[in-house]
């Protein structure tokens, strides 16, 4: 069996067949595991990753993941959300003692950035999703309406919408609100934050991201599989309705019995034969599949500038301030005294052609504006890495586009976070894709196996509704 892609569809993809008894030969253009969710060494020695990237209590697929491969100790959990604006009033959400739907409601109520109006709309819209378990009948109508839209006709405030939804649901789904299909953006306040008490709760990984996999390649090895790295696919061969085989640099060609693709929608694009279009029509239009950027933006400070884990701001072009030094325990970035911080911004578009030290002084200015602290402290250096195609756009309709993991070419599977899985680009959905791509394989080979983890259970009264 050959796996294309070392990112975490292709790893989970991997690690569950080759728990499954498959040979498993796992092919990664690059010379790192991680894809999009990776790190890397910098010139001076810093460790860095790609860009912060978080998990929530209701990725349980990612979860059963990290414990597949022993990395589950390398994840913190926070439930406590910090946020900010810049007259510095602060709010925090956290559950407290209530049962679900009601345990955040305490936090909800004292949280000072919203005004009393703010807060009656986005609780009769909760209300609306709630009645609905986690649907609301307008999700439905043709093509899909975007999540602003589905805001309106719930008459948010103006605040509601740009100090709740849009700063949640920006950092979630990679995407301005008019560009967002509304069915991802309920998706994420049921699974999130409605339907049980644990699933808003914060994974942050402890180590730099590409540590997170040193038990992959481990794990396929010791099932007599192989990872190779620096080997990109650089053509598929076709025959008689199957693959016939992938073929690498210097002609070098591999085949198997199956072949999981587990590489984003632009590079499979550019590797399939017209056949294979002409034969499975859901992977003839993938370019109708658009790209939103990510902006990570690391400061590193001659002291500590900031104590909590993480911070959200509003009404700033930075959405997310994470204290590195500290998730790392002190184990990278800015010697014993200093301060590492990474900032986040997504759905980055306005950023994608500013110069780099523009983006610096913009950034650095909202730092200094929220962390007190930093006004005095010394900017030793600051990297910004630019992802302009960081995750899929979740626009309304997109769905349509995005092809299951089976196909009708012998052989052939897919994985990534853009194929069919229902959740929005994200490590949970990625996962979710490989696992999804092993259940094909087993089923066409005639041995069928769940590995898909069921999503957490709705508690509290909403279970006893639900
Ligand atoms: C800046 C940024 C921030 C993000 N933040 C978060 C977050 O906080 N939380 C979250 O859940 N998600 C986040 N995401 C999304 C998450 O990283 C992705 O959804 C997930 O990692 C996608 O995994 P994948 O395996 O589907 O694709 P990829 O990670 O893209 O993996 C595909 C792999 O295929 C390899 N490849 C490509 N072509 C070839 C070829 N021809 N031959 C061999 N190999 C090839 C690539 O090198 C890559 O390793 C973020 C993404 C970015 C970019």
């Amino acid at each position: 069996m050959i796996v294309i892609g070392g990112g975490l569809a292709g790893l989970s993809a991997g690690v569950a067949l080759a728990e499954a008894g498959w040979h498993v030969r796992l092919f990664e253009q690059r010379p790192f595991l991680g894809g999009r969710a990776t790190s890397y060494v910098l010139p001076d020695g810093e460790h860095v990753d790609n860009c912060q990237h978080v998990t929530l209590g209701c990725c349980t697929n990612l979860e059963d993941f990290y414990r597949r491969v022993g990395a589950q100790d390398k994840i913190k959990y926070f439930d406590r959300l910090l946020f900010q604006d810049p007259q510095g009033h602060t709010g925090a959400m956290q559950a407290g003692l209530l049962p679900a739907p009601l345990h955040m409601m305490g936090s909800f109520l004292t949280f000072s950035p919203l005004t009393m109006a703010d807060k009656k709309s986005i609780a009769s819209a909760l209300l609306d999703i709630l009645r609905g378990k986690g649907h609301t009948a307008d999700l439905d109508e043709p093509g899909g309406i975007s999540m602003l839209e589905w805001l309106r006709r719930r008459k948010q405030t103006r605040g509601a919408i740009e100090r709740f939804w849009r700063v949640v649901l920006v950092s979630a789904l990679d995407e301005e609100l008019d560009r967002t299909d509304a069915r991802f953006g309920v998706d994420v306040f049921w699974k999130g934050f409605l339907s049980n008490r644990t699933g808003y709760r914060m994974g942050v990984p402890a180590v730099p991201l590409a540590e997170l996999y040193d038990g992959c390649k481990a794990e396929i090895e010791r099932r007599g599989g192989e990872v190779n790295l620096r080997m990109p696919v650089r053509a598929i061969h076709y025959r008689n309705g199957a693959v016939e085989s992938v073929e690498f640099d210097g002609g070098r060609q591999e085949s198997a019995e199956a072949y999981v693709f587990a590489v984003p929608h632009e590079a499979l694009a550019e590797l399939l034969p017209a056949e294979i279009k002409q034969q499975e029509p859901s992977l003839a239009h993938l370019e109708n599949i658009q790209v939103s950027p990510i902006t990570g933006v690391h400061f590193w400070f001659d002291r500590e500038v900031m104590q909590e884990p993480f911070v959200t701001l509003l009404d700033t072009t930075t959405q997310w301030i994470f204290n590195k030094t500290a998730l790392y325990a002190g184990r990278n970035g800015g010697g014993e005294k200093g301060q590492y911080l990474q900032l986040v911004i997504s759905a980055s578009y306005d950023l994608l052609q500013k110069p780099r030290q523009e983006i610096v002084d913009l950034c650095l200015a909202e730092v200094r504006q929220a962390l007190p602290a930093a006004r005095e402290a010394k900017l030793l250096k600051a990297t910004v890495i630019k992802e302009a195609a960081a995750t899929f756009s979740p626009q309304p309709g997109v769905d349509r586009w995005r092809p299951r993991q089976q196909t009708s070419v012998r052989g052939m599977f897919l994985a990534g976070d853009w194929t069919d899985t229902g959740w929005p680009a994200t490590m949970e959905g990625a996962v979710r894709s490989g696992y999804l791509a092993a259940e094909a394989v087993l089923r066409v080979a005639g041995k069928p196996k769940t590995i898909l983890q069921p999503d957490l259970q709705p508690d509290g009264l909403v279970g006893m509704f639900a």
